[in-house]
């Protein structure tokens, strides 16, 4: 790991090329209201194509839009537990 700050300039631009192309969520493949507040589920996020912890990289290629919803999603899918239904033990 380096300990280099990440580019935040680079990243609000970024982010700034994204939201120019009014792409849909690369997740649902549904189109983003881009003009809501971005606390709201359907909002605008900037996600990683590959996710930084396995490798990718933090750059415009690994990026696309998704909603926020759906990058939550995606992301407690990654680290949800698997929860066994166990039956009885008698
Ligand atoms: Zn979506």
């Amino acid at each position: 790991m380096s300990s280099t700050p990440r580019n935040t300039a680079q990243r609000d631009r970024d982010r700034a090329r994204i939201k120019a192309t009014r792409a849909n969520c690369h997740i649902c493949g549904k189109k983003i209201d881009y003009t809501l507040p971005h606390l709201d589920p359907n909002a605008f996020v900037v996600d990683h194509i590959i996710p930084l912890a396995k490798g990718g990289a933090d750059t415009l290629a690994n990026k696309a839009a998704a909603h926020r919803e759906c990058n939550s999603k995606k992301r407690a899918r990654i680290v949800a537990p698997i929860i066994r239904r166990s039956g009885s033990l008698t």
